[in-house]
């Protein structure tokens, strides 16, 4: 396995899997510089990488963490081993701490040099689901090897990352120990075998569209899917990758570096959220974009108005209003403007009608449905023309649109004194006939039902 592999390859692998990680990562000299930092830890602390390398760590840290560390460093330095890592804070750019934690390395470092501190942002997500972190000294017990090899080596082995190396059909030709950690299994295990045979059924699907990204870019793109622990049970984990060598090369195989990080955290606060949110909107009776009544809402009142006038023999009122060319206006200013183009014809609409027991709902898209209790023809039509002339003054710029060059809305009107025998849509259907004769009539209008 490992061992068979040169110093060259391992290097590469480990070098590969520091820059690759999503994992912000980072040594600190003795000297008190920063040696090497990964571009994730960069970015989690707001400073471009090339910005960190070689500058001095200490104003990074938090002023009360700077002293262990610094007593950690001078152990060190007499040979004193320091096994506890040292869970210090962080100094982002705009002021914010972040936890990290601080490792010694436990392998001897060879060539007399001063053995640099491991460093690595803490999430919450990276915490162990399989508590045995024994055996992990085991192997870093080992000796490792010499010159930079153990630098990255150091880093695999302590990351909470998995970094794993695949061949071009998916299978486990190396994982770091931090397998044990977050998923139950020994690398063992798991070496030899397919990373697929482990995957989700459901979510092997965005496998084949992520492998043929590869064909065109030599980065995986990143891929959340859930992943099969030794017990059973199933962790959310994203990947990255990058495909390393060259295709043309028969000597040498090309493989696959990843680094796959525990998002299960993430996923369950997403899932909850998105639970709630359509819980929400499921109870909830007002439209999420305008904030007038949605259709659900709509339905429900429409129905009692249309029993309440029923008993009292009083005339009820539909209005159907419909923006004209709505479907040029988002060809040529996009949907973005679309949408705030609604939010604003609702303002409109909502100045027009005024009377407490008027109701205005979103009726689906581009259309609204106003009901006017207690209300005759006239007056329907009157509220129908304020409400056309609102929307005109909104001076909304409209190039798409045949009748004008602003937003233009067309409405139909119909009125009714509900009987026992007919049907609440009817009232709807006469509406919109009214409205289907506006658009025919020249659209920017309002027109009242009649049965000619
Ligand atoms: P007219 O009514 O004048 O005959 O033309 P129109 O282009 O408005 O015709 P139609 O009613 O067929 O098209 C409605 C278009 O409205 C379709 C869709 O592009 C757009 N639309 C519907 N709902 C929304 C929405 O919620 N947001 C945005 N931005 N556009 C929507
Ligand atoms: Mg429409
Ligand atoms: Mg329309």
């Amino acid at each position: 396995m490992v061992d068979q592999w040169t110093d060259t390859e391992q290097t590469q692998l480990y070098f590969s899997a520091f820059r690759l990680s999503a994992n912000g990562m980072a040594f600190f000299s003795e000297e008190g510089l920063f040696l090497r930092v990964n571009p994730a830890f960069g970015k989690q602390i707001g400073y471009p990488e090339e910005a960190l390398n070689d500058m001095p760590w200490e104003p990074f840290i938090h002023p009360d963490d700077r002293k262990p560390i610094r007593r950690i460093m001078k152990d060190l330095a007499n040979g004193t081993p320091v096994f506890q890592p040292f869970e210090g804070r962080l100094i982002r750019r705009d002021g914010t701490p972040v936890r990290c934690s601080v490792t010694a390395p436990v392998a001897p470092w060879s060539n007399g040099l001063p053995a640099p501190l491991f460093v690595q942002i803490l999430e919450s997500d990276a915490q162990s689901r399989f508590a045995t972190p024994a055996p992990e000294r085991e192997t870093t017990r080992e000796p490792v090897g010499i010159g930079s090899d153990s630098l990255y080596r150091t880093l695999v082995e302590q990351c909470t990352d998995v970094v794993s190396m695949h061949d071009l059909s998916g299978r486990i030709l190396h994982i770091s120990p931090s397998c044990r950690v977050l998923l139950g299994y020994e690398p063992e295990d798991l070496i030899g075998t397919s990373a697929f045979d482990l995957l989700h059924p459901e979510d092997l699907v965005k496998i084949p569209g992520a492998i043929s990204a590869m064909e065109t870019a030599p980065e995986l793109p990143l891929i959340s899917y859930r992943i099969r622990t030794k017990n059973g049970g199933y962790v959310w984990f994203e990947t990255s990758g990058r495909i390393t060598g060259d295709e043309h090369d028969l000597e040498n195989e090309q493989t696959v570096i990843c680094t796959s990080r525990d998002i299960s955290l993430r996923k369950q606060t997403e899932q909850q959220l998105k639970k709630t949110n359509e819980l929400l909107q499921k109870i909830s009776s007002i439209d999420a974009l305008t904030g007038l009544a949605n259709r659900r809402f709509f339905d429900e009142r429409f129905a009692k108005e249309w029993r309440h006038a029923m008993r009292f023999s009083t005339p009820l009122s539909v209005i159907l209003l419909d923006i004209d060319y709505f479907k040029r206006y988002n060809d040529t200013y996009g949907h973005h403007d679309g949408d705030a183009c609604l939010k604003y014809a609702a303002e409109a609409m909502r100045r027009a009608a005024k009377r407490p027991g008027d109701m205005i709902a979103r009726y689906g898209g581009e259309e609204f449905v106003i009901v006017l209790p207690v209300t005759d023809g006239p007056g329907a039509l009157h509220v129908a023309e304020r409400m056309r002339s609102e929307v005109e003054q909104l001076r909304i710029p409209h190039r798409g649109s045949a009748v004008s060059s602003f937003v233009t809305a067309s409405l139909g009107v119909a009125t009714m004194i509900p009987v026992r025998d007919v049907s609440p849509r009817e009232l709807i259907i006469h509406a919109d006939k009214a409205l289907y004769r506006a658009k025919q009539e020249g659209r920017n209008r309002a027109v009242a039902y009649s049965d000619e």
